[in-house]
C-alpha cells in the first residue's frame, strides 16, 4: 500500500485513544436510531487490506470501537488489483520496464505516476488489456480472507462494497457489474451490503450519473473529499487519516479537512 495512506500500529492505536475519548463511534446503520447527533464518527477502511485484521482489528477491539471496512469483494475470490497488480510488477521489475510493457510513454519516475496515468487516459477495459502483457504477477497474500471477515463481524465490524474493478466509476467501468459485487459479499457477511465507496473517491473518480445510480441502490455512498457530513446527506465526505499525531488528527476531524 502507499506509504501515505498508511499509519504504524503505535501511532494508529493514539489516533484511536483519542478518537474513543472524544467521539461517539457509530456505524452506518446507526446513523438514523441514534438520538444524539453530536461529534458522531464514522470510523472507516477501504481495499481489505490483511494489517487491517491483523493490527487495527485488536487497537479498536482494545477501545471498543466499531468500524466499517469497504472491500473488493473479487479479492475474496483469489483475484488481486489491478493497482496491486501494477504495484506488484514495479517492484518486482522496474518502472521503465513497467512502462515499455505496459505500452504507454510519458513523464512517469514513479508507480503513483504510472497509475495516475492510466486512470486518466484509458478506460478500465483497455488497462486490463494492458495487464495482459505483464503476464502472470504474482501479488502477495495481502487481503483479509474470509476467515477473518467472519471473526470481524463477530467483533462487530461491517463490511460494504468497495466496487468490483477499483477503477474510476466515470471511465469505462460496467456499473452494474461494479455493484453486482454485492452477491459475494452477502454470501460472506449474511448481510446486504447498504454503503458503497468510490475507489480513489475524488472528484474525476464519479459524476451525477454514478451518484445517481448508486443512490438507488444504496442508503449511502463514499467519497474522499474532506468535509463534515451533516444531517440528511446520503454522498458522504471522508476526512483521511495517515501518519499524524493524534491531536492534528482531531483538528482535521473537527474542522472537517
Ligand atoms: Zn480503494
Amino acid at each position: 500500500m502507499p506509504k501515505w495512506l498508511c499509519v504504524n500500529p503505535e501511532n494508529f492505536e493514539g489516533q484511536i485513544k483519542m478518537i474513543s475519548e472524544n467521539f461517539n463511534v457509530i456505524g452506518f446503520k446507526d446513523i438514523s436510531t441514534t438520538t444524539s447527533i453530536k461529534n458522531r464518527l464514522i470510523i472507516t477502511f477501504d481495499d481489505g487490506f490483511r494489517d487491517n485484521y491483523d493490527n487495527a482489528f485488536k487497537i479498536l477491539n482494545k477501545y471498543g470501537v466499531k468500524a466499517t471496512y469497504f472491500i473488493n469483494p473479487s479479492t475474496l475470490a483469489g483475484q488481486s488489483l489491478w493497482i496491486h497488480k501494477i504495484y506488484a510488477a514495479a517492484f518486482l521489475g522496474s518502472i521503465e520496464d513497467l512502462v515499455k510493457k505496459l505500452g504507454i510513454s510519458g513523464d512517469l519516475p514513479t508507480v503513483k505516476e504510472v497509475i495516475e496515468f492510466l486512470k486518466r487516459n484509458c478506460t478500465y477495459p483497455e488497462v486490463e488489456q494492458k495487464l495482459g502483457n505483464l503476464g502472470n504477477i504474482k501479488v502477495p497474500a495481502i487481503y483479509f480472507n474470509k476467515v477473518q471477515i467472519i471473526e470481524m463481524i463477530n467483533g462487530g465490524m461491517s463490511f460494504e462494497n468497495h466496487g468490483t474493478s477499483h477503477f474510476p466509476l466515470t471511465n469505462g467501468v460496467d456499473l452494474n457489474e461494479e455493484v453486482a459485487a454485492d452477491d459475494l459479499l452477502e454470501k460472506i457477511t449474511g448481510k446486504k451490503p447498504e454503503v458503497f465507496a468510490y475507489p480513489f473517491g475524488n472528484p474525476e473518480s464519479f459524476d451525477k450519473r454514478t451518484n445517481e445510480f448508486l443512490l438507488n441502490k444504496y442508503s449511502y455512498i463514499c467519497t474522499t473529499i474532506p468535509q463534515i457530513n451533516y444531517s440528511g446527506t446520503r454522498v458522504m465526505g471522508r476526512v483521511c487519516s495517515y501518519e499524524m499525531k493524534p491531536e492534528k488528527l482531531y483538528l482535521k476531524l473537527v474542522l472537517g479537512y
